[in-house]
């Protein structure tokens, strides 16, 4: 593909499409895929808040249902007594809300527990059992109903405790009913944290309001701190939004919302990598896709480029070989060259036009416009390469040096002219006429008859001596006469039998013509 010389157009420019529709591929690709991304970003940006709204909404209304629910069991309390299976038959009623029903007398003793006792504390609080926790003292003092933080039960539970005052008909304080609802246990609370989950890898926690995880998939994880999570901060302060975060070493699409009543925040996160599948299918797609377009384009550009580079390539071996053929003056063959491209058309015109000239200065005498000494040289080795008979007349001026003495160079030239004139208007078509140098001229006859090759070399004499020159007087010329023999191997005899010929005119007097 490259040579010495540099690389050939035709693989610069294959090079040039294959950059270009590699570029075009990558630069679509690019823009695709974070065209995808970003779509996909914003996704599950927004399902993530959703989610935490809906969690929030969810949580919020069930809360305060169980706490409509502990009102209207209050309200039943202060008008009559219940027995135990009464406040088995309310839980059961109720089942899911709460994982224990109490009710406590005004000094905080526990009346009626439903169950009875509990399986995962059988020595524990039973009836009759008066409650010392701060928690008891604050419901008994306080008398309002309110929701506990989350806390850690002999049981090992985490537990919420949902409180309501007992006031009887006439307003006097009885004691207070309250529900447990253990958080890692199988209740309403656990379930509906739990329905929301998508299907893909978005997952909800939620914290107290000191970042105290209360609810988690990973139920080992309940309980532990989780301060150091960056979003926790934000929500337990109250706000909602979501986000991209780092968190545990992973990235994550991140929502949360902020439960008023309790002061919990629900965070939902979905890690960032679930993207990661529909861009890397939609770059195999576009790869499996454009492939073979980008192949078809490939070859199509690849074939545009060779045929738009071919008139140049030919061009260029066109100059290439006109330039190295040294011996001969380069036969400007008609280029044929079809492009469709105005430079190339105009390249191709210039260049066979540039040739045809160099071939006519290498071929032609600046002075006289005869062919010169090299077209002579060429031509008659020709003649005699291919044995076809010729006679030649070789000619010169006589006493030119005194014309150049007497009236100078530039008349000299015109003189020169003068005969290179004469000699063509004497000659035939067919007969060919070259300045050999300086003011000597030689005729090529393609016949081998002498004495007719004498006719014409007489002829011009006679003009040459009858026609007033450039100086304003007649010139003389000699002349010498050979021709082709059969068994002559090179030019130069004939060149030289014809000197010896124009020697002889000069010395028996000029003005005369001898025929070897
Ligand atoms: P002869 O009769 O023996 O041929 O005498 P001559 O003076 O012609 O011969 P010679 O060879 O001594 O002189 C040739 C002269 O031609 C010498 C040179 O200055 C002149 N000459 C050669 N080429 C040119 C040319 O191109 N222009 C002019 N003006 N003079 C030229
Ligand atoms: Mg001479
Ligand atoms: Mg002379």
């Amino acid at each position: 593909m490259g040579t010495k010389n540099g690389i050939k157009l035709t693989f610069a420019m294959s090079l040039l499409v294959v950059f270009t529709v590699c570029s075009t591929t990558v630069v679509n690709w690019y823009l695709s895929v974070h065209a995808l991304k970003s779509t996909l970003t914003d996704n599950h940006l927004e399902n993530n808040y959703r989610y935490a709204q809906k969690v929030l909404n969810s949580t919020t209304v069930l809360l305060n249902d169980m706490e409509h629910n502990l009102s209207t069991l209050a309200d039943v309390l202060g008008k009559k007594e219940l027995s135990q299976s009464d406040l088995d038959a309310w839980r059961d009623a109720n089942s899911g809300y709460y994982n224990s029903l109490f009710t406590t007398d005004s000094q905080g003793v526990v009346q009626l527990m439903s169950p009875q006792v509990l399986p995962s504390n059988p020595g524990g609080v039973r009836p009759g059992t008066k409650i010392q926790s701060d928690l008891m003292k604050q419901a008994l003092k306080n008398k309002q109903p309110f929701i506990s933080d989350p806390y850690l039960a002999q049981t090992g539970n985490l537990v919420v405790l949902v409180s309501y005052p007992i006031f009887d008909q006439q307003g006097n304080f009885k004691g207070v009913v309250d529900g447990t609802i253990y958080l890692e246990s199988n209740n309403s609370m656990k379930r509906l944290l739990e329905q929301h989950e998508f299907l893909d890898e978005t997952s909800v926690f939620v914290v107290d309001h000191s970042g105290r995880i209360i609810y988690h998939p990973d139920s080992t994880r309940i309980n532990q701190s989780a301060a150091d999570h960056p979003l926790v901060q934000r929500v337990i302060e109250g706000r909602n939004g979501s986000e991209q975060i780092q968190a545990n070493g992973f990235e994550y699409f991140s929502g949360y919302a902020y439960i008023e009543p309790t002061r919990w925040g629900i965070i939902t996160q979905t890690p960032t990598s679930v993207i990661d599948k529909p861009l890397n299918n939609l770059t195999k797609i576009i790869i499996v896709q454009s492939l073979p377009l980008l192949l078809l384009i490939l070859l199509l550009g690849w074939l545009f480029a060779n045929q738009l580079t071919k008139p140049i390539n030919t061009l260029a071996r066109y100059s290439e070989e006109a330039i190295l053929s040294k011996k001969e003056a380069y036969s400007i063959h008609r280029l044929e060259i079809k492009s469709a491209i105005y430079e190339v058309r105009k390249l191709c015109h210039h260049i066979q036009r540039h040739f045809q000239l160099l071939n006519n200065q290498i071929q032609q005498d600046g002075l006289t416009g005869l062919a010169n000494r090299r077209s002579f040289d060429l031509e008659i080795e020709k003649l005699v390469r291919d044995k076809v008979p010729f006679s030649l007349i070789m000619l010169d001026i006589d006493h030119f040096k005194v014309v150049n003495d007497q009236y100078g160079h530039l008349v000299g030239d015109d003189v020169l002219r003068f005969l290179a004139l004469i000699m063509q208007d004497v000659c035939r078509e067919d007969d060919l006429c070259f300045r050999y140098g300086g003011e000597e001229f030689v005729i090529l006859l393609k016949y081998k008859n002498v004495d007719k090759a004498q006719v014409l070399a007489e002829r011009l004499r006679l003009k040459v001596a009858e026609t007033p020159s450039p100086t304003g007087h007649p010139i003389y010329i000699s002349l010498g006469i050979s021709a082709y023999e059969d068994g002559d191997e090179n030019p130069e005899v004939v060149i030289k039998r014809a000197d010896m010929a124009l020697y002889r005119s000069k010395n028996e007097g000029r003005n005369r013509t001898t025929i070897y």
